[in-house]
């Protein structure tokens, strides 16, 4: 009932704020998926405390994740169907924010005592579909199914994840992080207005789950309302101007937060219709995004906007005002400029003990096999080794992955050695992946040991 409870919440919200907008719903998501499967919010829970608690320090591998944007558009609604060009300013866009090389992040106030950190994650579109063949990494589907939110009952449409439902199916979500690029409306007044500007999923940690494990919640990815790709998008400059917070692309930024285990920063508290700040949720007790130099905050910042003054919670030690500068904040764009140095450490873990395939397997085709690549990994079955080729190079870091994320090795090579050998006898039979980082460029390899 609880659940219910808060899904009609989000229908009350929608309903009186129909002219403004409920920025992301991934919190709604979540309880959706509870009511099909009870237990699904406390194990996303239960897998961010276990990943937080996991000491391991910084690999500094840079991770680089394929990218696959579905756009599925209305077969009557050809400006739906949002040029290449947004796509590849979004990725842009993403590359800024998680190499922490946007130039906006000086903005942070200093009261913070902190900069924003290189999270060392990168995106890219993919440059080989699931069978193998070259892509654009962009697929493109028309449709006559219409993906509206049910003001009623508050149900999120999911069904542009499914190709049997009229959207698309995914690609291998352990390969790809899939972002889908929609039309998802809601009904007011028998008008269609934008709602509801994105959603993700969270690592649930729970691939063992049967496959209506996911029902409710839809396949892992983000869904993106189609005005806000990129920040050069021809579709916005026609929306009303209550969207003009969110006019520079950054709410894939915000979704591939929470698709990285990423919580908003005032963990979903407060009064969801009037948006007053509460320091504690529903059951009273006190609620925390789980990230360390996030200050405690008790609300959004979409209604208040970016303030000095805004300090929902003023028990911590020290007192610090509410970050609107975070990214998992629901502020102004404008004033959205960083992850917290923790946050990127949360997500480096949650790529190595998550999502690890998502970052190792494309490579070993695309990088190493070409003549042109100054480093070139070897797997040697017969003698049970690795060896590394370089060129040009200074000197690389050489690191191997297993496939729980554990660094078993880690070694620095310097420029005088040319050629360097690893011996794996030891290691036991399993899936590894080798990165080898130099000044430049990193470099990926996964080898099987049987
Ligand atoms: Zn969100």
């Amino acid at each position: 009932m609880k659940h219910l409870l808060s899904l009609s919440f989000f229908c009350i919200l929608t309903f009186l704020n129909a002219q403004t907008l409920h920025k992301c719903v991934t919190h709604e998501l979540i309880q959706q998926g509870e009511i099909y499967n009870p237990g699904f919010s406390q194990s996303i829970q239960a897998e961010f405390q276990k990943v937080k608690n996991k000491n391991s320090n910084r690999s500094h591998t840079i991770y680089r994740i394929p990218v696959v944007f579905h756009i599925v558009w209305n077969s009557t609604k050809p400006k739906e169907n949002i040029p290449d060009s947004c796509i590849h300013r979004q990725i842009e866009l993403l590359n800024h924010a998680f190499r922490a090389t946007n130039v906006d992040r000086s903005n942070l106030r200093p009261i913070f005592g902190l900069e924003a950190k290189d999270a060392e994650i990168e995106f890219y579109l993919a440059t080989k579909d699931p069978q193998g063949n070259s892509t654009t990494g962009i697929t493109r589907k028309s449709t006559t199914k219409k993906f509206t939110t049910n003001l009623l009952t508050g149900a999120i449409s999911i069904d542009m994840k499914s190709t049997a439902k009229g959207g698309q199916d995914p690609w291998d979500v352990t390969k790809y992080y899939n972002v889908w690029v929609v039309n998802m409306p809601i009904i007011f007044l028998g008008q269609e207005q934008v709602g509801i500007l994105g959603f993700a999923t969270p690592p649930s940690g729970l691939p063992n789950w049967p496959s209506e494990a996911l029902e409710g919640v839809g396949a892992d990815g983000a869904v993106i309302q189609y005005q806000f790709i990129g920040n050069n998008n021809p579709n916005f400059a026609s929306l009303d101007s209550t969207f003009k917070i969110a006019n520079s692309g950054k709410t894939l930024i915000h979704e591939t937060g929470h698709y990285l285990g990423l919580r908003h920063i005032w963990a979903d508290k407060g009064d969801p219709i009037f948006g007053s700040a509460s320091c504690v949720d529903l059951n009273g007790n006190e609620d925390d995004d789980g990230i360390d130099d996030t200050p405690y905050c008790g609300s959004n910042s979409q209604a208040t906007g970016c303030i000095d003054d805004k300090n929902t919670c003023e028990h911590e030690s020290p007192d610090l005002p509410d970050m609107w500068e975070n990214y998992m904040d629901y502020s102004d764009e404008k004033c959205q400029v960083i992850f917290t140095p923790d946050q990127t450490d949360f997500m480096q873990k949650v790529i190595e003990q998550k999502r690890l395939k998502l970052v190792s397997w494309d490579v070993q085709t695309n990088i190493n096999d070409d003549d042109s690549e100054q480093i070139k990994i070897i797997y040697l079955a017969q003698s049970e080794s690795i060896r590394i080729n370089m060129s040009n190079e200074s000197a690389v870091t050489i690191q191997i992955i297993n496939h729980a994320g554990q660094s078993l090795f880690k070694q620095k090579v310097n420029s005088s050695q040319s050629e360097f050998e690893i011996s794996c006898k030891n290691l036991p039979n399993g899936v590894y992946s080798i990165f080898v980082q130099s000044d430049q460029k990193s470099y990926f390899k996964k080898f099987v040991k049987l």
